[in-house]
């Protein structure tokens, strides 16, 4: 397989590397925000689960204009290492532990943010109950942090999984904004069960007391849930971003389009220190073998 098969098969991977996005997901951002017009007025933004950091340059291309450069705050998140961007506050953490929603909050002395974005995604395993319960729990602890941080009237948004149990998750997230919509962009291919909860209108429900040692998913899934009916049950709008004009993420496009001459570009910023990198190295024989390095790797994830 040639270098560009990629390029053909994923149209946004391809457009991410010619506009210069570090990863394609930043096209979901982008489809959502022309629906939501997410980022009016808005000059503080937490972005979770930040790494590579797409969503990271989008919000800086976007809040980070002239005029308003000295007043906006982007504080971004992940677990992995993140190469700079400008103006952009770069935490390494895990966003269910309480110390990096401390640290994050330390950022927002006195002042709160005005929207909260949260792109998190576990290491699937392939077994979807597991990949969707820790997904969820993601999304909890955005929503923890959230509590922390977001202004009233502030958004959040955050990918969500939509597994069985995903209406328990917008019942709990209906509890702190008056409008939840699900938006499912037109980048975020239709085979994938991956969408984006679209929060808007944070109101802490009184008597709430902001606190990151809330259980996260203690609840009980119950069976009976999904059968409930009506009021008792809350069933929030689906809206697809991105018009029919937009590439259609699950199709194959030629190289050469529209006339345009095709021209290979390297992804915009390969991963500073991925948890697979050890193993590739043990692969090609670059680390010392240990009892576990014995075992064969057949499918290593390609950086
Ligand atoms: N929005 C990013 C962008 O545009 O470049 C892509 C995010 S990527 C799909 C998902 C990220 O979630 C990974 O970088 C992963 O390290 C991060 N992640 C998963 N679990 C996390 C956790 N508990 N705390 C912080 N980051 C986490």
């Amino acid at each position: 397989m040639g270098r560009s098969s990629k390029d053909k098969r994923d149209i946004y991977y391809r457009l991410a590397k010619e506009d210069g996005w570090r990863a394609r997901s930043a096209f979901k951002l982008m489809q959502i925000d022309e629906q939501f017009q997410l980022l009016q007025g808005v000059s503080k933004v937490v972005d979770l689960c930040a790494a590579p950091g797409s969503w990271s340059q989008y919000l800086s291309r976007q809040l980070r204009t002239e005029e308003s450069s000295s007043k906006g705050k982007i504080v971004a998140v992940d677990l992995q290492a993140m190469a700079p961007i400008e103006g952009v506050i770069q935490l390494q953490g895990d966003i269910t532990k309480e110390s990096t929603a401390n640290e994050i909050v330390s950022h927002f002395s006195g002042e709160k943010a005005d929207l909260v974005v949260c792109d998190g995604a576990p290491d699937v395993t392939g077994l979807h109950d597991v990949d969707e319960y820790i997904q969820a729990q993601l999304v909890l602890a955005a929503l923890n942090i959230t509590t922390h941080v977001l202004k009233e009237g502030g958004a959040f948004v955050c990918k969500v999984f939509r597994g069985k149990d995903v209406t328990l998750l917008y019942s709990q997230l209906k509890v702190f904004f008056t409008e939840v919509v699900v938006a499912k962009p037109r980048s975020s291919r239709n085979s994938s069960i991956e969408a984006f909860v679209v929060c808007q209108n944070y109101k802490q429900p009184e008597g709430y007391v902001p606190n990151m040692s809330n259980p996260l998913l203690d609840h009980k899934y119950d069976e009976d849930f999904n059968q409930l009916e009506g009021p008792n049950r809350v069933i929030v709008p689906f809206i697809a971003c991105g018009d029919l004009s937009a590439y259609d993420s699950d199709k194959t496009y030629p190289l050469q389009m529209e006339g345009k001459e095709y021209t290979y570009h390297d992804p915009v910023q390969p991963p500073i220190n991925p948890p697979y990198k050890d193993a590739c190295d043990r692969k090609k024989g670059k680390l010392g073998e240990t009892d576990s390095s014995k075992t064969e790797h057949k499918d290593l994830p390609q950086p």
